[in-house]
């Protein structure tokens, strides 16, 4: 039988920028990461979307453009 084939599977330390850290499974036993789930734009943008969502709509009534999506 040979062996190495399987990689190592470490609890994995990712260690994000915005100094995030969470534990995950991974074939390295640290990780470092520029954005996570806590700091990614996707959610932060989300907080900042519903909150500006009353002036998009005023701004769009008075120059009368229809909303997508
Ligand atoms: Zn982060």
């Amino acid at each position: 039988m040979k062996q190495g084939i399987h990689p190592k599977y470490y609890e994995c330390k990712v260690v994000c920028n915005c100094g995030n850290e969470f534990v995950t499974g991974s074939t390295k036993p640290e990780i470092h990461v520029e954005t996570c789930s806590k700091c990614h734009p996707f959610y932060t943008g989300q907080q900042r979307v519903s909150s500006a969502r009353g002036r998009i709509e005023r701004f769009n009534k008075k120059y009368n453009v229809g909303t997508e999506n």
